[in-house]
């Protein structure tokens, strides 16, 4: 996946709490380790799904290699958002990369196969 390359975000990221039942995500995806995430996609107002990489996982960014704890995805406008190393997403100092439909369906395979449902309990105390 070296041809894809994150920008770093423009947006402000804004978590709202998940009410289950009640939030219909569009994922037209057979993935088995992403899940709904607290974030809204700020391109579109969707919840995003997340996926946890148990071994950071290295993606190419404008800055150069970043490496991600987790990642978040809207399936509704094609976009993928990261936050930076150490920092919650609603730091607004990540990264993200809208895809074309191949490439985004391509990634989000690639992304399920690294990823995982296990909640990486160490992360969140690290995250600023
Ligand atoms: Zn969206």
């Amino acid at each position: 996946m070296d041809h894809i390359v994150f920008k770093k975000s423009i947006f402000s990221y804004i978590e709202e709490p998940i009410l289950f039942g009640r939030v219909d995500v569009k994922w037209p995806f057979l993935t088995s380790n992403f899940y709904i995430s607290s974030y809204i996609c700020p391109e579109c107002g969707n919840h995003m799904v997340k996926t946890v990489f148990p071994n950071d996982l290295e993606i190419l960014t404008e800055e150069g290699i970043a490496k991600i704890p987790r990642i978040f995805v809207c399936a509704n406008c094609r976009t993928i958002h990261a936050s930076r190393p150490g920092y919650k997403l609603s730091k607004n100092n990540g990264f993200y990369v809208s895809l074309d439909p191949r490439s985004f369906e391509d990634f989000i395979y690639y992304l399920d196969k690294k990823g995982s449902l296990v909640g990486r309990r160490g992360t969140l105390f690290n995250e600023k």
